[in-house]
């Protein structure tokens, strides 16, 4: 009723092209509003995320079936508005007119669902929303941390709901809260997520520095970060893998600065804090590891920070082949790496590494009293020979842990450490 009969009145052009302006903005918002609201977020969740069918299918079959009610109703407000509006009645017109709205009403829907970018450095990561602040999922030099602005855990015991800002959520480089203090008796429910309007790339890593900073948009960056995956990262569904293995090990300035001295091509990336990130995959294929294989498992051709299962790979395999690597990184460059993937045993996850004590130089003193005791001992039941190679065997222990001076410092954990077998 607003803009009734202006169609014909000159003096009101500037009024008449709003009327046009507010049928575009109508046919625009209208069938976008339930793809912004909760109704398709309910319909993507049940669709989707019980991976009944997948979200080309699902948006391909959406389209096609509203579609005709788009068209429909789209046309009923145009018979009623047009003429009320007293716009020409000349066929041309006419149609470019319903052309036009009818065309915004069908591609607005797709804009609703355009999304807002932030998080294209993480495409092609696996895994559910849930799941990715407990490791705080990260490639590209973008961590879930970046754009997280809080996590909701359904608590199992008491059926509350708590909030978690993402500054409590001890983020931290493959860490969480999540994976300690949460890790039972809760479920993430939700995760709030806050995108900067204003887009900035992050195109530090790999072939994304080949962007131009100033003219690449997010499709772009998109398009380059899944190339790059699926050029050197193997399809888990084709081959059996956990993504990267290990994590990227993090060295003080100190360290960082032997290495490179060694290595000038090594690449590495300088964190805030003075630290410096390694590539931990630079460092598995420098000892030589790409294709090495245990049993049924190998370090994988193209990127050696993945372990692909190649034939009938056991746990068992998994575990020695690890173990190998890191033996071998650990003697080259003198870094332990840790493990990324968690190890789960027959009564649930435990700590992949082992801190184990060396005993050995420790129990030199008493072994050695002991064998020089064992001698003397009249009660002794071993004939005298048995004897004298037990204390022999004590002896060669004794002194040989006495070769230690390590003994007197405390227990070497760190270079001691070592990948749990499954059966632990
Ligand atoms: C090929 C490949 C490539 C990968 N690349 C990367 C990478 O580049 N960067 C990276 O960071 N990670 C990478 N990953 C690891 C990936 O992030 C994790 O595998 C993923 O986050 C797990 O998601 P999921 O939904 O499959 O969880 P699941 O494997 O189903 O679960 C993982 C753990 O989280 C728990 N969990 C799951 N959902 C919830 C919930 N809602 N509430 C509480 N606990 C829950 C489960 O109990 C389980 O302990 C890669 C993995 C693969 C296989």
């Amino acid at each position: 009723m607003l803009f009734h009969k202006m169609g014909y009145d000159a003096s009101k052009t500037i009024f008449n092209f709003g009327f046009c302006y507010a049928c575009v903005i109508a046919m625009l918002y209208i069938p976008m509003m339930p793809v912004l609201l909760a109704y398709e977020v309910q319909l993507v969740k049940r669709e989707y995320f019980n991976r009944w069918y997948g979200l080309k299918p699902y948006y391909a079959a959406l389209v096609v079936s509203r579609t005709p009610a788009t068209i429909f109703f789209s046309l009923i407000y145009l018979v009623i508005t047009y003429p009320l509006t007293s716009q020409p009645m000349e066929g041309p017109r006419i149609a470019m007119f319903t052309t036009i709205c009818i065309m915004v009403a069908l591609i607005s829907e797709s804009m609703g669902t355009h999304g807002i970018a932030g998080l294209e450095n993480l495409a092609l990561i696996p895994g559910l929303v849930g799941s990715a602040p407990i490791q705080n999922i990260g490639a590209y030099g973008v961590e879930l941390k970046n754009v997280c602005s809080y996590v909701d855990m359904l608590n199992l015991i008491t059926g509350s709901i708590e909030r978690i800002p993402a500054l409590q959520c001890g983020f931290g480089y493959r860490e969480s809260i999540f994976k300690h203090r949460f890790r039972l008796g809760y479920v993430i429910i939700s995760v709030g997520l806050r995108l900067a309007k204003q887009w900035s790339p992050n195109l530090v890593y790999g072939d994304l520095a080949t962007l131009d900073m100033k003219t690449v948009n997010p499709r772009q960056v998109f398009d380059t970060v899944c190339a790059m995956r699926r050029s050197k990262l193997p399809d888990p569904h084709k081959m059996g893998n956990a993504g990267s293995f290990f994590k990227n090990p993090v060295v003080e300035a100190i360290k960082f600065a032997e290495l490179i001295a060694k290595y000038p091509t090594m690449p590495h990336y300088p964190k805030q804090n003075g630290q410096v990130k390694l590539a931990a995959g630079w460092l598995i294929d420098r000892c030589g590891l790409k294709g090495y294989r245990i049993g049924g498992v190998e370090v994988h051709q193209q990127q050696a920070l993945v372990l692909v299962n190649v034939d009938k790979a056991t746990s068992q395999d998994i575990v020695l082949l690890a173990r190998h690597v890191r033996n071998a990184v650990a003697e080259r460059f003198g870094l332990w790496l840790e493990p990324e993937v968690r190890f789960i045993g027959a009564t649930g996850e435990i700590n992949a590494i082992e801190n184990s004590v060396f005993l050995g130089p420790a129990l030199s003193v008493p072994l050695m009293l002991l064998a020089v005791y064992g001698i003397g001992s009249g009660d002794d039941p071993l004939p005298i020979v048995w004897r004298l190679a037990r204390a022999c065997s004590f002896l060669r222990y004794g002194i040989e842990g006495l070769h230690e001076p390590r003994w007197l410092l405390p227990p070497p954990s760190t270079t001691l450490t070592q990948l749990r077998l499954p059966s632990h």
